[in-house]
């Protein structure tokens, strides 16, 4: 069974350009997994919980480069602004305040990227455009010096119709475009977008960053 999750990483290897990075999405599997997958070589997990991921990180190799994809709880930021290497979900202008002060507690920089509500789904998180603009052109290294904002995330509608998502997926490389030539952030290249279900349309319409999960370890 195990020797599977080692085969499917390197499978997506193969399969993706190497302008794209893997995440694979460890939510809810046991270490024992993760470690498979790190033993394939593979360093880029992603973790929707804080608390699941502060507890892997402390059982699981330093190297390991832990993305926080979920909703960011404030009151948990500080557990793991010691390590984390990428904050997806950060959804709300108060959490980059957050973000901030425990990053600069920890004397580090922390990357971050901007989730935008994309999806139909009304219980997504994200802020809309015209809120993330504004936020993005408001001088945020200035605001939020131990902050550095390195791209944007999305999560597509669930549904089948591959229309609607990768219209979705082009609505938030479009704005990724805008961002870059308009504002030109230092650093500002990833654009996280695309799951086990749709990656292969969020990287057609331009992603250079996927999260899979069950695709690896099969289903939660
Ligand atoms: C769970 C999750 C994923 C991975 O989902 P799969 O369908 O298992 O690939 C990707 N992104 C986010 C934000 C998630 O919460």
């Amino acid at each position: 069974m195990d020797a599977l999750i080692a085969e499917n990483i390197q499978r997506f290897k193969s399969q993706l350009s190497e302008k794209v990075t893997l995440v694979a999405v460890s939510k809810t599997k046991p270490v024992s997994d993760i470690r498979e997958a790190y033993e394939a070589g593979h360093l880029d997990f992603g973790e929707n919980r804080i608390q699941e991921m502060v507890d892997k990180y402390e059982e699981l190799p330093k190297d390991i480069r832990w993305h926080m994809i979920g909703h960011v709880q404030g009151n948990k930021i500080k557990y793991m602004a010691p390590f984390v290497h990428l904050v997806h979900g950060m959804d709300k202008l108060k959490r980059f305040k957050e973000l901030d002060k425990e990053a600069a507690k920890n004397e580090r920089i922390i990357d971050c990227l901007v989730q935008i509500h994309i999806a139909e789904e009304e219980s997504k998180f994200g802020f809309d455009y015209e809120e993330a603009w504004a936020l993005l052109e408001d001088q945020p290294k200035e605001k939020f010096p131990s902050v550095r904002i390195r791209g944007l995330m999305g999560m597509a509608t669930l549904t089948d119709d591959q229309t609607q998502v990768r219209n979705e997926f082009k609505g938030l490389r479009q704005f990724y475009d805008k961002v870059r030539t308009e504002l030109a952030p230092a650093d500002f290249n990833i654009l996280s977008m695309g799951m086990s279900g749709d990656f292969q349309w969020a990287v057609d319409e331009g992603s250079n960053m996927v999260r899979i999960g069950s695709a690896i370890f099969g289903k939660r």
